[in-house]
């Protein structure tokens, strides 16, 4: 039996002070669990200040080592030991000069003279029937958000699909940063929002799982982009092609101070050929709310023999337009299912997926609304 004479020996101010810290721990485990997203961010906000204060602490040093050493010259590559030197290591990358001619018989280049840099981001809300307007009148969108480039072969066929519930006022201020800056890379593209309704907790991986076999009915896509609603880019060279191995976009995230948080984080947006999806048995379907089922990607994707490339410098930053919405409750159990990531593999994904779709099709993007629950991706044990 619990004895709590030792409560009543406690004095007042004691009492008060446990009570107090009582509280505030539970208090805090609280918002970690209703507000994982939020949680999070300031975590890595609290890490990437940590990170910049000792890189600060390490130039002032050399820089000081420098000073007192009169042997030593400061010029333009010398940099100081120990700091991410890939971020100073970027090489100046060729664009082709702006009288580049194209022909319509030969692939588009990568590195084209219309993708500039680093791009405005304006987070206004706007109503999507004025973008509906703007896009298929003036830049040629056709019904369900198709375009390709007339002027030359698009080097990649390439399918969005952007999971998504109850954030409408995010889609126009996505399309309005993504279509421009996928036609000045001349890629053919179609955006797909897969939509969960029901109320079970959200499922970003098994909603991917459905916009591929979704998308593919349409057409023979061979590139795939796993776009959160939120992740605006900031640079239009971060090129929305794939390539010999997945490719991480979102590298450096407004939220996360342009750090990337760790080396394995694989979230907001990513890239597979239709060949390397199928090969990973696409996402789980097995990870219901807030977080994980990017870090298992990340595990399936090198269990698979593959690594994952990230854009250079500055190419691969982003921002997060704020969310207004209080969002998922954490995943407890990703830690679990993370740890048996291997064995799980080849037996949940897109060969345990079942669902019913309900497909409707609107001037920019294709819907795929369905109503999900763990009935629809058994999995044998493993
Ligand atoms: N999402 C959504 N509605 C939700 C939760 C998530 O549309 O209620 C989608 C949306 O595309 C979002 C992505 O899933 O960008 C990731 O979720 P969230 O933004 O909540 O994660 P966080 O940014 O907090 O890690
Ligand atoms: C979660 C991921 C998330 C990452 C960054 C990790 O703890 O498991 O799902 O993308 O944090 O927020
Ligand atoms: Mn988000």
């Amino acid at each position: 039996m619990v004895n709590w004479r030792w409560l009543l020996r406690m004095s007042n101010r004691s009492f008060l002070a446990f009570v107090f810290f009582f509280c505030l721990s539970f208090t805090c485990l609280y918002f970690i669990y209703v507000a994982p997203g939020l949680a999070n961010t300031y975590y890595f906000m609290v890490q990437a200040r940590g990170i910049m204060l000792r890189d600060n602490v390490r130039t002032i040093g050399h820089m000081l080592r420098l000073y007192t050493n009169k042997n030593s010259t400061v010029n333009g590559t010398d940099y100081p030991d120990g700091s991410n030197s890939s971020e100073y290591m970027v090489q100046p990358t060729l664009y082709l000069p702006e009288n580049f001619t194209y022909a319509q018989n030969l692939p588009c280049p990568e590195r084209l003279p219309s993708m500039k840099g680093s791009m405005e981001v304006n987070m206004t809300e706007i109503p999507l029937e004025e973008l509906e307007v703007k896009f298929s009148m003036m830049y040629g969108v056709k019904f369900g958000g198709h375009w390709k480039p007339k002027d030359c072969r698009p080097r990649w066929k390439v399918a969005i699909l952007i999971p998504f519930r109850n954030r409408h006022e995010h889609l126009p201020i996505l399309f309005q940063h993504l279509i421009p800056m996928l036609q000045r890379q001349r890629l053919q593209f179609a955006f797909y929002v897969i939509e969960q309704s029901g109320t079970q907790p959200f499922n970003r991986a098994m909603l991917f799982n459905v916009g591929f076999v979704e998308a593919m009915k349409d057409l023979d896509w061979d590139c795939f982009i796993f776009h959160d609603v939120d992740h605006i880019p900031e640079n239009d060279r971060n090129y929305y092609g794939c390539g010999q191995m997945p490719r991480h976009f979102a590298a450096k995230l407004d939220k996360y101070m342009y750090i990337l948080p760790y080396n394995e984080f694989f979230g907001g947006v990513s890239g597979l050929t239709a060949e390397q999806f199928r090969k990973i048995n696409g996402f789980p379907n097995a990870f219901w709310g807030w977080g994980g089922e990017d870090d298992d990607l990340w595990n399936r994707v090198h269990y698979a023999g593959f690594n994952v490339t990230r854009p250079e410098g500055e190419i691969g930053r982003y921002q997060s337009i704020p969310h207004h919405h209080r969002g998922e409750v954490q995943f407890l159990g990703r830690y679990k299912l993370l740890r048996y990531s291997k064995e799980r593999q080849h037996l949940d994904g897109l060969n345990n997926l079942h669902y019913n779709p309900l497909v409707s099709l609107s001037s920019l993007y294709k819907n795929v609304t369905v109503d999900l629950s763990p009935e629809l991706a058994p999995i044998t044990d493993y």
